[in-house]
């Protein structure tokens, strides 16, 4: 194994002495120089970062480092990191430095974690291709003329590429979820309330949740056990003690009961390699004594619209507070107060997020609110119910992650509808406020890898852990379609 593939290959080297901190982010700052044109970071923290280092190597020789002593880990450019600039990839935020540190940066710190930079992302995390990024796109390191994916584009390059150990995401309707199947990741969104957003630049604030990409799924439970639990900053995080996620991802588990949507399997959207290997991943379970069951989910067609009407809402306040006055971007042409705000948004803005200010500002409207933003809610309600019943009687929902492999640049700008459609399987799991991870599990035939995705019920990540961990075990015994 390469000792820098992982945190445990990385532990097990600094307790040895064949590594340091400081050899290991050195180690990754280089490879960073070398896939620059990749363009995954924005900023990378050489001198903090370096300075960390120093210190973790100093704890370890005194032994008293923490549990994720030697994890070089990058974040998304909208998690923020006192002293440090964070932008969400957009002109608006120009030169913002954080005042404080997000929760899961105090977190991460306290367990010795370095930070080696920030990476590039959709602006406000609004998109699936990090097409939307005022900074560039990010280059897929399979084939550089497809997308990483988004919005978590540039934390999922960094880890694909071997620029660090792993990346903190956010995940709104699958921008964790989904560049980690276009990249070959693991990907992982915790449960609604498990994970604080206190320091995370908001986009939809009752779908966002901060969740870990790395190479395997024991450095994800490493990552989400230090980062997850009560938040007195976050009133809607849960106060549920966390488990030890490192311990049981590991542990062996018996028999599952897993349910597949027929209409996802069979939707006319999926690649048929992709459907194929679904189908042969069901059979293959069941002869390994799992249960699985077909099952009926009759919103599938509401997930996307629902999911666009809410979040775009959401954001249309949450964005209102990007004004020309209080953060970053001011417009050098503007004349008084209202043309500070106009002409600040108008330039600061790229032309997504002005796309999703207008409509969540529309259907939130008096005269347009009933019948859109009410009506979603309620479809979100229905979502919900439906999830609980199937969790009633199932242990996992399996999935794909996407549609389809990477695209390349440019093959879903001209239509917004199409772009928002990638969405389609990732969605759900944040309607319904549920822990869901993408693995990759195999290659398509034309290369490129994708994802298989699992769903688990509220706050049942260990056994999510537990069980993506037997998949993985599976795909090691096959490496394409
Ligand atoms: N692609 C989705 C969107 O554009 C998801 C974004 C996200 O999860 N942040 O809204």
């Amino acid at each position: 194994m390469h000792p820098y593939s992982s945190l445990a290959d990385t532990q097990k080297g600094l307790r040895d002495g064949s590594l340091t901190c400081d050899s290991v982010l050195r180690h990754f700052l280089a490879r960073i120089e070398k896939e620059k044109h990749l363009n995954a970071f924005l900023e990378v923290f050489t001198q903090s970062a370096l300075e960390k280092a120093a210190e973790v190597d100093k704890k370890i020789k005194a032994g008293k480092a923490g549990k994720l002593a030697g994890l070089v880990i990058a974040l998304k450019d909208n998690i923020c990191y006192k002293g440090h600039v964070v932008t969400a990839s957009s002109k608006i935020l120009d030169g913002f430095q954080s005042l404080y540190s997000a929760t899961v940066v105090e977190r991460l710190l306290a367990e010795d974690a370095i930070i080696i930079g920030r990476c590039n992302c959709d602006e406000f995390a609004m998109g699936s291709s990090n097409e939307n990024s005022a900074f560039g796109t990010v280059k897929n390191p399979r084939d550089n003329k497809r997308v990483s994916g988004g919005s978590s584009g540039g934390s999922t390059v960094a880890v694909a590429a071997n620029l660090c150990h792993a990346a903190l995401g956010t995940d709104t309707g699958g921008s964790i979820r989904q560049p980690a199947s276009f990249c070959g990741v693991v990907g992982m969104k915790p449960t609604y309330g498990r994970v604080s957003r206190h320091g995370i630049i908001a986009y939809a604030s009752s779908f966002d949740q901060v969740g870990p990409l790395t190479n395997n799924v024991q450095d994800a439970a490493s990552i989400l056990e230090v980062i997850a639990g009560g938040d007195e900053f976050d009133s809607t995080l849960s106060t549920k003690p966390v488990p030890d996620y490192s311990k049981t991802a590991s542990a062996k588990q018996g028999p599952v009961r897993i349910a597949y949507i027929k209409d996802c399997v069979d939707h006319p959207g999926l690649d048929p390699e992709i459907r194929n290997y679904m189908k042969g991943l069901i059979e293959q379970l069941q002869q390994e004594g799992h249960t699985l069951h077909a099952i009926d989910f009759p919103y599938l067609d509401y997930l996307v619209p629902a999911y666009y009407v809410l979040t775009t809402a959401e954001a249309s306040s949450n964005l209102g507070r990007y004004d020309g006055v209080h953060f970053g971007y001011r417009s050098p042409n503007a004349t008084d107060l209202e043309s500070t705000y106009k002409k600040s948004r108008s330039e600061g803005f790229g032309a997504e997020v002005k796309r999703r200010i207008m409509l969540g500002t529309f259907v939130l409207s008096e005269g347009y609110y009933d019948a859109y933003y009410s009506k979603a809610q309620k479809v979100r309600r229905l979502i919900q119910d439906k999830t609980k019943e199937i969790f009633a009687g199932h242990d996992f929902i399996l999935l794909p992650t996407t549609p389809g492999t990477a695209f390349e640049f440019g093959a879903n700008s001209a239509d917004p509808i199409k772009m928002y459609l990638e969405d389609i399987f990732t969605v759900h799991a944040n309607h319904a406020g549920i822990p869901a991870i993408s693995l990759p599990m195999v290659n398509h035939s034309n290369g490129l890898p994708f994802g298989v995705q699992l769903m688990a019920s509220h706050f049942e990540e260990a056994s999510l852990f537990r069980f993506a961990q037997e998949l993985m075990n599976i795909s090691a015994l096959k490496t394409s379609v």
